[in-house]
């Protein structure tokens, strides 16, 4: 008898916690409806559409093939505080596996222009805002807020918002950026207000938007919020700017609506944790593969005329064998090494084109020329050769006549 062994590959699990219901309607019946609303709501959440964004404006964040990313955050108003940006750094290398990234945050003081406009939004509060958190050694952490600073970011995600305007229109002079097209670059702001003073109307770590058509990610906070949190530092705002970060790369929450009848999801996207769910990581791969290779058959038929003339033929034929295993990696759900072969075809195909470009500058232009210049040269090498022979022959003639007649004479004389 073989030995026999199950295969076995892991794919994707999805937990509902039933506990609840079953506590409070221990009803076979009803457990089975919600199990069922569960999964049915589950799985439109979990199983994005491809390249779904629901703002038009998102269809370039969808799409983005950067492979190195630069965040910057400028520390407005910053203590010296660190954050752990190399665990941030490692959180999107785990979820894009084909990117490098590097984050730095240098801190500054406010500019008085924006001084004074949080000043003009800032007001009293009626009742003072409190917030409390747990830290990992047992004590509680408490900050209160007499004043808050008026930051609408719920109303059409903030994008009217005064202190957002300002911040958009200054993103340019802030960051020291001359191309807001290239989002490989990611500007953070952090406005650290005073230790009295909430903002958005939430104390503590305030709210934070990710604005990717304006090229800006803004995150406010009481002050003294940032010094005391967690075991790890400022544990909140690093879980906040991973978030925001996400939606910089697409990732959306996996429900509009937070109510128990969705999956909790262990992920950036929805809870304290520094990585990025496996759904997190299917979604933004599946996007990048099918980004690739849509940029590689535009490239591919933009330069068919090209690459048929003037492509050298066995590296392209390598290059479909290529990118139809790419494509099996996809089907198999081998998502990171997809997009990773991807990446390297589309670099392939560029380097091919170009190779393909500048032998087609050689033959249609450079040895056209060349032929040109050896032909003019070559005639007027013949039209010199030809004037100095005939102006050689024109002098021997005379010499001939000449001597023809030093011997008549020397005849003469012998005569
Ligand atoms: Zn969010
Ligand atoms: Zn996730």
């Amino acid at each position: 008898m073989g030995v026999s062994s199950i295969l076995w590959r892991p794919r994707r699990v999805l937990y509902f916690d039933l506990s609840d219901v079953m506590e409070r309607t221990p009803m076979k019946t009803v457990v089975a409806d919600t199990a069922i609303r569960l999964f049915n709501n589950g799985l439109v959440n979990m199983f994005v559409n491809l390249l779904g964004a629901s703002d038009s404006r998102m269809i370039a964040a969808d799409m983005q093939r950067y492979e190195n990313y630069v965040v910057k955050i400028l520390w407005l108003n910053g203590t010296d505080d660190q954050l752990d940006l190399e665990r941030i750094e490692k959180a999107f290398e785990d979820l894009l596996p084909w990117t490098n990234w590097t984050i730095t945050a240098p801190a500054r003081p406010m500019d008085d222009e924006l001084n004074n406009l949080i000043g003009s939004r800032t007001v009293e509060l009626s009742k003072p805002l409190n917030y409390s958190f747990s830290l990992a050694n047992g004590s509680r952490f408490v900050i209160q807020a007499n004043k808050n600073v008026m930051w609408e970011v719920w109303k059409d995600s903030g994008e009217y918002d005064p202190i957002n305007q300002y911040l958009f229109e200054h993103v340019k002079d802030y960051f020291n950026l001359t191309d807001l097209e290239d989002k490989s670059v990611i500007p953070v702001v952090f406005l650290q207000l005073r230790n009295d003073t909430a903002i958005g109307g939430v104390a503590g770590i305030g709210p934070g938007v990710s604005w990717f058509p304006y090229n800006l990610i803004i995150i406010g906070y009481q002050g003294s919020s940032v010094n005391a949190m967690g075991e790890s530092g400022q544990i909140l705002l690093t879980h906040q700017l991973r978030h925001e970060m996400g939606h910089w790369v697409s990732l959306s929450h996996y429900s509009t609506r937070i109510e128990s009848e969705y999956p909790k999801v262990i992920c950036s996207m929805r809870t304290l944790t520094n990585q990025f769910c496996t759904f997190c990581k299917d979604a933004r791969a599946r996007m990048s593969f099918i980004s690739y290779y849509q940029a590689i058959t535009e490239l591919h038929s933009n330069s068919s005329d090209l690459l048929d003339r003037y492509g050298n033929q066995e590296s392209l034929n390598l290059i479909i064998n290529e990118l139809n295993n790419s494509l099996q990696l996809f089907y198999d759900w081998e998502y990171a090494e997809s997009v990773r072969t991807v990446a390297e075809i589309y670099h392939e195909l560029e380097d091919i084109t170009n190779e393909a470009r500048h032998r087609s500058f050689m033959y249609t232009r450079v040895i056209p020329i060349a032929i040109t210049l050896v032909a003019v040269s070559l005639v007027s090498t013949v039209i010199v050769f030809e004037i100095r022979t005939r102006r050689k022959m024109k002098r021997s003639m005379r010499n001939t006549q000449y001597s023809t007649k030093n011997a008549n004479l020397k005849l003469c004389q012998l005569i």
